[in-house]
Parts: C-alpha cells; structure tokens; sequence
C-alpha cells in the first residue's frame, strides 16, 4: 500500500482524503512507495491560523524557556540523527554519510540559535538629550513561512527555522514535495521537545501551497530557497503583498585554478564539489576554470579519480547516489547531448555508468566536459548535476572576467598558492561566498549565508547575525521621567539639548 504523507498542523497530522497527492520516489531504486498531499488554500489557511493562534503566548516566554526547548530538540537531535539521515536517503538518493553531513550543518544553526540571548540584545543610550535615554530593542515579527527546495531537505529548513523560533516567530514550513518526509520528522521531534502546539507547522504541496503562503495576510515573512527563476517570483510576489521577504536562487560556481595550485588539492576538491551529492548542492562546483598551461594535467588527475568512485545506492557504501526523479536524471543526461553539439569534448559520459544499485534507479554518472563554450548552455545554465564543465583561459583577468560576466553569483573558489593574487580575488569577483582553497565554502553559521546576483533576491542572508535581522523587527524608545526641568509647549521638531 502506498504511504500517504500528511500535514503537520498544531501538533496533529491531518489528511485530506480527496486531496491532490504528488508521488515521492526512492531514487535508488525508482520505485514509489509513498505520496505526498498537495495543500490547496484552505490547508494553508488552517496552519497559518495555528501558527497565527501561537504567536502570543510563544513570544511571551522567557528567552530561559525559549532557550530550554530548543535545547531539548538539539539533543534529541544530536541522538537520533542517524534516522534523518536514513530518510533523508530514501527520498532524496544522496549517500548516508552526505545525508548526515547535511543534518550536522544544520545542527549547527541550531547550536548558533540557541545563543540567540546574546543576538537579540538591545542598545542603550543615557542622557541622550537632558533627562532622556533612548533604547532599542527586537521584537519577533509574527508567522515566517518557509519554502525550502528538494536538495537539502533537513539543513535548509534548518538555515531558518531555529533562528526564527528563537527569536519568538512561529513558522509555517512548505518543503520540497520531492523529499517530504524529513519536514515532518522535524516537527514531531519539536514536540517531543516540548515546543508548544502550533509553533512549528508544515504544508506540504506545490505552486498552489506556495501562492497561498505569498499572498496571505496572516504571513509575515517568507524564507525561500530554490532555483532562480522561483525565487525572483517569489521575491516580487511575495513583496508585493507587503512582506518581509528572502529568496535565494540558483547557481553556477566557478573554481579558478591558476598555475601555481597544487593540482592534486585542485583534482581532489574538484572531484568532491563537483560529484558529492550528485551534484545537487547549490554551492557544487560546476565549472572549472583553468588558467593554462594548467588544464591538460589537471584533467587527468580530476579522471584517474573519477575512475575511483562508486556511484550506487547510498545506503551501500557508496561515494554517489543517484539523481532525485527520473525527469530530472533525463535533464540533466540531456546537456551532455547539448555539449556534444556545441563541439566541446566529452572527457568521461557518466551516460554509461554501471551503478551499485537497483536498475530501475534514476542513475547518472560523473561526468567532465572540456573546452566548453561560454556561449553553449552547457556553460550558462545550471545543470544542477554530476556535470563538471572545463573552460579553459590565458590568464587570471581573463578567469575573474567570465566569473563576473555569469548571471549568478552564489559561491566560486580560487586555487592557488600566491596570497597576492587570492587576496586580490576576494575583493575582485562578485560572488557572495568565496573559497580560497577551499571548494565548497558554505559560511560557519556564525556569519550568513548568501549569494549575489540572481543568487539571491532581498536584502538579508540566510542564518548568523542577518538572520536574526530577518526574523525581527526592532523598535526604538525614547523615554523621560518627568522631572522639574520639562520644557512646556514648544512645537519646534524636538532636538537634544
Ligand atoms: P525549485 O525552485 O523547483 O523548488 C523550490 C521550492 O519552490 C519547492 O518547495 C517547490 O515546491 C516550490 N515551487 C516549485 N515551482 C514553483 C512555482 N512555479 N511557484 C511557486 N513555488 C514553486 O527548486 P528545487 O528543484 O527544489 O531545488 C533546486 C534549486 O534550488 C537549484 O536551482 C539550486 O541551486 C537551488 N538552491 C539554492 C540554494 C541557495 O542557497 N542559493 C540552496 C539550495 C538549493
């Protein structure tokens, strides 16, 4: 029988028997075990109410309780994690210890949340103006939805909710309808944890969810991840209605090799950025540039290891999963056709893989491109795949300036051992979060996270002190006790004295 995936709302699962249902795949396989609903709008109505119904009494708790709860979810997290990672496989396809990494990342926000006493301080000035003090404060701004993508289904929920719970926000959460199931796993954890009926609610559906959650009057904020062309119209929609809105988009990160790198760190986090999780991480590496004379050799050690991995099931060990829909595995196979086409060459077709895995699984293996077109599509689009384009270039100026000419601007890397020149990229190229040696670099969670360009629409990052920015308002009090010296009428605009 298939497994029906409901909603979370106020602490209760609740079906819809009639309701529209998406089928969730186990991509190691290709089978469908299980469906999940799709809300229409009077599902979305019920868990912003609940949400909406919360809101006082969760503000109103000390920051000491706030602080215990998310404790409590932090370690029953920390001592259950294996299970989520378990999910987190079966729906998603990234391999086991992949699937943990995301858990850990996220687990880190929350650790960061938990401190949020220190990050929701307020200012004060004495004597500002004779007898009067000013101060200022945060205060939560009410429901924050969130829209989380398929490819990080615990960390990217994660990115957001502990920080807006711990500023005193409730939340209504619509995750992917590819990966459902860890949303949920969450939120029953969070009551185990003792958060209050209503805090943390999740509606799971598609396009019709998401317009409901933009346009409701009840919604507050909206944190959207996803690809670039949804996240602008999220951003416009969403700001439209009047709300505090963050929407990060897609991406196509670049790695700048230049000729004095050690090509076997380059080959190796190459390999890594490129392939882990199947290339489905919106900070992968999906192009290498290479600043001759370094590109022969360093395709040969990014092949020698790709010969290595073994792309299979991620439940047996292996180093790759596979893709997360058959649609998807088709599209993304579909560049290598274009790239043909486009008269680069196809170095290793991962077309061709013979996977430790179920046939029927949507597979694709590690794939290298090279002397790929910056006009070809293959270069401007994001594949969103184990896809790695090479693009091969005379000098630094000439690297830096394709990097700034692309569309996005979400992570790039340079490799390289002259601190000169990475000292000069970090201020030169216009990309939100940057490696220097270093392929892959998501920002501790004690900065933010976010990219440039069509990377990101709004003004505030993701998690660290910004997100705390994000998830609440601040109010500014300027307060005199009366004492003998008040001044009488006096229309003038006030000024301090
Ligand atoms: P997606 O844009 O298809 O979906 C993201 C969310 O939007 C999902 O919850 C989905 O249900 C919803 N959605 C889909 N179509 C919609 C529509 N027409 N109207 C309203 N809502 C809609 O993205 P995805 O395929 O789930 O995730 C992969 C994308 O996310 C990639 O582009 C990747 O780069 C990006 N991503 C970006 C970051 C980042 O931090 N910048 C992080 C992770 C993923």
């Amino acid at each position: 029988m298939t497994i029906r995936i409901a909603h979370w709302i106020a602490d209760e699962t609740v079906d819809v028997p009639d309701a529209r249902v998406a089928p969730v795949y186990d991509p190691a396989t290709g089978e469908q075990a299980k469906e999940v609903l799709l809300a229409e709008p009077d599902v979305v109505d019920a868990a912003v109410a609940a949400a909406r119904a919360a809101f006082p009494a969760w503000r109103a708790l000390s920051i000491a309780r706030r602080q215990a709860i998310l404790f409590r979810f932090r370690e029953l997290l920390e001592a259950r994690k294996p299970e989520l990672a378990e999910i987190i496989t079966s729906e998603h396809g990234k391999v086991l210890s992949d699937a943990a990494g995301e858990i850990a990342r996220g687990q880190e926000v929350l650790e960061f949340a938990i401190g949020f006493a220190e990050a929701l301080k307020g200012d004060y000035s004495v004597n500002a103006s004779t007898g009067v003090d000013v101060f200022s404060f945060r205060q939560p701004i009410g429901v924050a939805a969130i829209i989380s993508p398929f490819n990080f289904p615990a960390m990217v929920p994660m990115w957001f909710f502990p920080i807006a719970l711990a500023s005193g926000d409730t939340v209504v959460l619509k995750p992917s309808e590819k990966d459902p199931s860890a949303a949920l796993w969450l939120a029953a954890l969070l009551k185990e944890a003792g958060l209050p009926s209503g805090v943390f609610n999740v509606v799971h559906g598609d396009k019709v969810a998401v317009d409901a959650l933009l346009a409701h009057p009840e919604v507050d904020s909206i944190s959207f991840v996803g690809s670039t062309p949804i996240a602008r119209y999220v951003y416009e929609t969403a700001a439209h209605h009047g709300k505090r809105v963050q929407a990060l988009g897609g991406a196509k990160n670049h790695m700048l090799v230049l000729p004095d790198a050690d090509l076997d760190l380059v080959a190796d986090s190459a390999v890594n950025a490129g392939f882990g999780s199947a290339g489905e991480r919106c900070m992968a590496i999906s192009v290498i540039v290479a600043v001759e004379p370094v590109a022969d050799e360093l395709i040969a050690k990014v092949t020698e290891r790709m010969r290595g991995l073994r792309i299979g099931d991620g439940r047996r060990g292996c180093d790759m999963g596979p893709l997360v829909t058959r649609e998807h595995r088709d599209k993304v196979a579909s560049y290598i056709d274009v790239a043909l086409a486009d008269g680069a060459e196809v170095v290793v077709d991962g077309r061709g893989v013979v996977p430790d895995g179920e046939p029927g699984g949507f597979w694709l293996g590690p794939t290298l491109i090279d002397r790929v077109a910056t006009t070809s599509r293959v270069y401007t689009e994001e594949i969103f795949g184990p896809v790695l384009s090479v693009v091969r270039v005379a000098s630094y100026d000439e690297g830096v300036a394709l990097i700034n000419a692309g569309a996005f601007g979400n992570g790039t890397a340079i490799f390289t051992n002259d601190g000169g020149a990475a000292r000069r990229f970090q201020v030169d190229v216009e990309v939100g979060m940057i490696g220097i040696n270093v392929p892959i670099p998501v920002p501790v969670a004690y900065h933010s996270f976010g990219g440039w360009k069509t990377s990101a629409f709004g003004d505030t990052k993701a998690y660290g002190r910004q997100g705390f920015h994000f998830f609440t308002r601040e109010k500014a009090v300027t307060s005199r006790w009366l004492d003998p010296s008040h001044g009488g009428i006096n229309l003038g605009f006030p000024q301090n004295v």
